[in-house]
């Protein structure tokens, strides 16, 4: 089965004085959609970068699917992992139909030529990421919400039993970055491993089985929603005090610990130690 296993993993950047994943031992099982979280600069990319083995790791070892990443083809993992890298690469002045038919290039034999079903794949997932109407659309004209929900196509076009996520809901609205995490639910449903980094901690709780918090380039907490997501974690973490409510409902999230961020005032307390003046 299609999950992560990694223990001691470290890995430096060349021009870096300290390594941006240290020493992180983490399980990330089939079947399960997680979402890691942390702040700017925690290692989250970093990490799925190493579990992608695009890089390789200074010390430790990653596994996928039981098997060292290190022995996996390049093309056997791209047909396994469907990815939708932070931020973008260069922007070709290529069509969102071309931008995700480029999901099955490892399906497609030497000449690159689509079937019925490389056809069928991109349309299905044009349509689930709304970007239909976008097909003829060169994509360095598409607004940043627009060309995001394209790269998601892209990896969903891919029909890979897996699916890594940077930030794929990064500057989209409310409505789109709804469907995503809907969407991400629903392959969830249809057994996909789903590993996704995010910065809505609110949605990764209402979506996601189970959390990972980086810090500094470890693991601060890891777990169910409920486990990860208490106030002292992420005051902590975050270093800005935080109160946290269950979600109201109505739907299957009800509950789910939800953070909301106090004002800055309450802030210079938790700074200098004091109690919070708000009553719970
Ligand atoms: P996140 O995705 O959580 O914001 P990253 O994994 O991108 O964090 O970065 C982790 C740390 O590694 C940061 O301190 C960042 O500055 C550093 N870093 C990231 N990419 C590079 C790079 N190419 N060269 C040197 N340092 C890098
Ligand atoms: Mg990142």
């Amino acid at each position: 089965m299609s999950g992560w296993r990694c223990a001691g993993l470290t890995f430096r950047y060349p021009e870096s004085s300290r390594p941006a994943v240290l020493d992180l031992s983490l399980e990330i099982p089939a079947g399960t959609t997680t979402a890691v979280l942390g702040p700017n600069g925690s290692g989250k990319s970093t990490l799925l970068r190493l579990l992608l083995r695009i890089l390789p790791p200074s010390a430790g070892t990653v596994e996928f699917g039981g098997t060292p990443v290190a022995r996996w083809g390049r093309d056997a993992l791209a047909r396994a992992v469907g990815v939708v890298p932070q931020g973008e690469e260069s922007v070709f002045p290529i069509s969102v139909r071309e931008l995700v038919g480029m999901g099955r290039y490892p399906h497609l034999g030497a000449w690159r030529r689509e079937g019925d079903a490389d056809r069928r794949a991109v349309e299905e997932a044009m349509r689930r990421c709304d970007v239909a109407d976008l097909a003829a659309r060169p994509v360095p004209t598409l607004s940043g919400g627009e060309r995001q929900r394209a790269r998601v196509a892209r990896a969903l076009a891919q029909q890979a039993p897996t699916l890594a996520l940077d930030e794929p809901t990064a500057s989209l609205d409310v409505a789109h970055e709804m469907a995503i995490f809907e969407l991400l639910r629903d392959l969830g449903h249809a057994g996909k491993t789903v590993l996704l980094v995010t910065h809505n901690l609110n949605l990764a709780a209402r979506y996601a089985d189970r959390l990972v918090l980086l810090d500094g380039g470890r693991v601060a907490a890891e777990g169910t929603p409920r486990e990860v997501l208490t106030r002292e974690t992420v005051e902590r973490v975050y270093g800005w005090p935080v109160e946290i409510v269950p979600h109201p409902g109505p739907g299957p999230d009800t509950g789910a610990p939800q953070v909301v961020p106090l004002a800055g005032e309450q802030c210079v307390r938790m700074a200098h130690g004091e109690g919070r003046s708000h009553a719970a």
